[in-house]
């Protein structure tokens, strides 16, 4: 595997051309490397290719090189299409993890309408802001529990119409069948082909062109089914372990999902190499009122979002078990080589006038962010200066010598804040207090130590405002 821009340079025509909308050949290969572009989005390559059995070779090796260790399978069509899968690495710090597990979650096909439309509703309303992002979820798993083909069909038909991704849960092929007919244009992932039903389920996949998930707890059988669906031309695969909640079941399940991830990329065998769903779902087997479960139910969606669910289905959703499992999830696969930052510069928190404070911050998102929503939801009319710490907090900032004096003076005279208000006051945060002298020497401004927390401002800001 490849995993620097230098080693993509040496397989490409090194000519600048442009072509594929860089400026470089580097800075292409940078891309292939962020996964942002793939090989065949260079033109001179693909003709040379097309011409010289030798190009053709350099090409097929270079897109084997960087393609996933494990396969991408994409579920949806258009804009919310969601992907599956395509990691490469076993610990998110070797690298990043790239395609955050996606989160389906289950009506079935004997619901009352009323139910039915209030679950799809929330899935597709929900949107919680976090670190300057909308975490949301990704799609809609439709169980069928009527074993009817024509009621399974109208249900699917009417949670189509959400425009989410599905998963079609059903054992039954006909009844599989007959919501394909309707919706295999919607590219939904058909669960489950079994050691029972595998051949109908195989047929279906190669027959509309579909994404299939193949259940065993065995993981030989597992890996001889998708061997099987490989051979016959199905490439988008997901494999179930099956999930079991509690006690010895719950510990088996842990180890297999380990064991067919670290197989994958570690090992010599390919076979496997597919995206894992994991059914957290299942804890709504486990004995206990409706709190327990969804409780359970989170618990072990935090578990396998941590090692290593390509795709979960749940029942839940109640804040108590949505927020800890999106939050999670952002938090996992966000990309440890990149800082979480913003831009720096001068932000004017409602409307503020030449009379109004001026605070001082960092640029990590997470501290940005808290700042900004405490000011702007306690009515302060303010300016908050957003220094480039490089995306640390302020207390490694200001430890780490990313927050000093003389970056500070740069920035208010770059924002020239001093022009938009009528006094020479700076509120810094009480984590930078060690700083208070230093940035008056170098600014001279009044520097006013505020409190540890944003959220403490409002009640700081009556006994320290006006000064
Ligand atoms: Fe280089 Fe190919 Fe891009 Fe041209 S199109 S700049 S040859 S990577």
């Amino acid at each position: 595997k490849v995993r620097s821009p230098l080693e993509v340079y040496k397989f490409l025509p090194q000519t600048n051309c442009g072509e594929c909308g860089f400026d470089t050949c580097m800075s292409f290969a940078a891309h292939i490397i962020d996964r942002s572009v793939k090989p065949e989005n260079c033109p001179p390559l693909i003709r040379d290719a097309e011409k010289d059995a030798k190009i053709k070779k350099k090409l097929e090796q270079l897109q084997a090189l960087t393609s996933p260790e494990i396969a991408e399978v994409v579920i949806g069509v258009g804009d919310s299409a969601v992907k599956i899968g395509g990691e490469d690495v076993i610990h998110r710090h070797e690298m990043t993890y790239f395609n955050p597990t996606a989160f389906f979650y289950d009506v079935w096909d004997t619901m009352s309408e009323k139910d039915l439309e209030e679950k799809c509703r929330k899935v597709v309303e929900f949107r919680k802001f976090y670190v300057g992002k909308f975490l949301t979820l990704d799609g809609i798993a439709v169980r069928c529990t009527s074993n009817n083909p024509d009621t399974y069909k109208s249900v699917v038909e009417k949670v189509a119409s959400y425009g989410k991704p599905m998963v079609l849960v059903a054992l039954n092929p006909d009844c599989m069948r007959a919501a394909l007919e309707s919706v295999a244009d919607k590219r939904p992932l058909i669960y489950a082909a079994t050691e029972s039903n595998w051949k109908e389920f195989l047929k279906l996949a190669l027959e509309f062109n579909v994404p299939v998930a193949i259940r065993a707890k065995d993981l030989d059988t597992l890996k001889s089914l998708a061997v099987t669906f490989k051979e016959a031309g199905v490439k988008d695969i997901v494999l179930d372990p099956v999930t079991e909640p509690l006690g010895e079941g719950l510990k088996g399940t842990f180890e297999r999902v380990v064991n067919l991830r670290r197989t994958a990329i570690l090992g010599e065998d390919k076979d496997i190499a597919f995206p894992i769903m994991v059914t957290p779902i299942s804890a709504w087997l486990i004995e206990g009122d409706e709190v327990e479960k969804a409780y359970w139910e989170t618990v072990l969606g935090s578990m396998f979002i941590v090692k290593y669910a390509d795709i979960m289905i749940f029942r839940s959703l109640e804040p108590y078990s949505v927020i800890p499992t999106v939050t999670l999830r952002f938090n996992i696969y966000t990309d440890p080589r990149t800082p979480v930052q913003v831009d720096p510069g001068l932000r004017e928190i409602n409307n503020p006038t030449p009379d109004s404070p001026v605070f001082i911050t960092t640029n990590f998102a997470l501290t940005y962010y808290t700042v900004e929503s405490d000011l702007t939801s306690a009515g302060i009319s303010c300016y908050l200066l957003v220094l480039n710490t490089e995306g640390l907090g302020v207390e490694v900032s200001v430890a780490g010598g990313q927050f000093t004096a003389g970056k500070v003076k740069e920035l208010m005279e770059e924002t020239k804040i001093a022009e938009k208000v009528n006094h020479k006051y700076l509120v810094i945060p009480g984590l930078a207090a060690r700083l208070q002298g230093a940035i008056e020497d170098e600014t001279g401004w009044t520097v006013k130590v505020g409190p540890m927390d944003s959220g403490r401002i409002k009640g700081w800001l009556e006994t320290n405002w006006p000064p």
